[in-house]
């Protein structure tokens, strides 16, 4: 085979046979976006020693990541996270193309799913366009809106429990802002349902846009190569089979997403004439093939993410367990007592950086002189909750020495260990 610019066309990156039965893509597609959707709808519900596997917690201001609780000043966590995802993203698109539109957006899964109930309603289904019976169209738009709360309310579930949400809603307690929240996305993916659909991927779609950045002549797409052009027996099934109303034969086009329609619908004509199909998913339509991925741009986006997704599980790994502020307490002031000592009222916050409960205590030890100090209050025996923060107000006994010192605060976990050290200054004080 010859490519259009001479060169040997590389072989399809597909399971297109040699002869006329040609395997469809479609079943492997409509499965794989079931799994993304299930897993979508199902990481909510799911938990790791009763904490969700995947949930921003606005209460405690935390964000719980398959089994890692983040608190709000661990946000640069979130942040290598975040650029993490970013170059996994840029990576595939650089070597896949689309595939992710085609194959596991929700807007395309959204989008196959109202025309497929279109059809089941018997409506016709032309390009961007449904056609049929008003009270047919009625009963569609219904399930759009059901369809819309599904989604709104699964958006909701990675902010407030799945249990707590079902509670709240048929109690009537759910929070303004949520209730606000879920009849705003409820009534936009109902407009995004009924009026826009694909052409959301075609003209807004700002990873669309941004794909032309990325794809290069390695990048995996959809082709029909001109040696197989005169096999072509004009019957138009690509096209109207295309949900983006694409003439692949006219070659690539930004609007195509990669998801393998055309493909298919070729085989099927071509399975009746006992021939190959002539449109294949190709890496690099010059004759690189598989190879033309192993390039400067993919190895130093493939380096990229290795070396953040590194970083990133080794500082979540290495972080401490359990954290320890402490500060005087501004409504008490420090006094000395009739036999000397110094009383210094304090406040402690604790945060348990684990998933399960814990019990802890606490200890001060003069920096001068090395004393153990006395802590008055409750500061033994202190229950923490897996991902939770407590506050702890206690009291320090100091003898009086006239002079300033720096005082050792410890969080010592039940097996004596030292999870956390901080320290204050104690300034002398003359009123009793
Ligand atoms: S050209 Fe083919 S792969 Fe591209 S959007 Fe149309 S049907 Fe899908
Ligand atoms: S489906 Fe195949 S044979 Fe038919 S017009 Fe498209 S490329 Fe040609």
């Amino acid at each position: 085979m010859s490519s259009p610019k001479g060169g040997s066309i590389p072989p399809p990156f597909n399971l297109q046979a040699k002869t006329g039965n040609n395997r469809l893509l479609g079943p492997y597609r409509r499965s794989f976006q079931w799994l993304i959707s299930l897993l979508i709808l199902l990481l909510p519900w799911a938990h790791v020693d009763s904490v969700s596997l995947l949930r921003v917690d606005f209460t405690t201001l935390s964000l719980h990541l398959f089994g890692a609780t983040l608190r709000i000043e661990e946000l640069y966590l979130l942040l290598l996270f975040s650029l993490a995802l970013a170059l996994f993203f840029l990576l595939t698109t650089l070597i896949f193309g689309r595939v992710w539109c085609g194959w596991a957006c929700p807007q395309t899964t959204l989008s196959d799913l109202a025309e497929w109930a279109a059809r089941k309603l018997k409506l016709k289904v032309s390009g961007f366009r449904l056609a049929g019976a008003v009270w047919r169209k009625a009963l569609l738009h219904i399930f759009f809106l059901m369809v819309g709360l599904l989604v709104a309310s699964n958006l909701l579930w990675y902010f407030i429990e799945p249990e707590r949400f079902f509670r709240q809603l048929f109690h009537g307690q759910l929070h303004p802002v949520a209730l606000g929240t879920l009849i705003v996305i409820t009534a936009t993916v109902y407009f995004d349902l009924a009026f826009l659909r694909r052409i959301i991927c075609r003209d807004f779609c700002p990873y669309g846009r941004f794909q032309t950045v990325l794809v290069d002549t390695s990048t995996l797409v959809l082709h029909l190569p001109a040696t197989e052009a005169p096999r072509c027996i004009k019957c138009g099934a690509c096209v109207r089979a295309c949900p983006m109303e694409i003439d692949i034969r006219r070659g690539y086009q930004i609007e195509c997403i990669n998801c393998g329609r055309c493909l298919d619908a070729c085989r099927r004509v071509m399975n009746k004439r006992k021939e190959p199909g002539l449109i294949g998913y190709y890496f690099g339509i010059n004759g690189e093939g598989p190879r033309a991925i192993f390039n400067p741009r993919t190895l130093l986006l493939a380096s990229g993410f290795m070396a953040l997704s590194i970083l990133l599980v080794c500082a979540i790994k290495l972080r401490p367990e359990a954290t320890l502020k402490v500060a005087l307490s501004h409504q008490v002031a420090s006094r000395r007592l009739k036999d000397g000592d110094q009383v210094s009222f304090f406040n402690a916050w604790i945060n348990n950086r684990t998933t399960t409960k814990a019990e802890y205590h606490l200890s001060a030890e003069d920096q001068g002189n090395g004393q153990k100090l006395v802590l008055k209050g409750p500061t033994h025996g202190i229950i923490v909750d897996g991902g939770q923060n407590q506050k702890v107000d206690f009291v320090l006994l100091t003898p009086f020495t006239g002079e300033e010192s720096r005082v050792s605060f410890r969080l010592i976990a039940k097996d004596g260990s030292k999870l956390a050290e901080t320290d204050a200054l104690i300034t002398p004080r003359q009123s009793r």
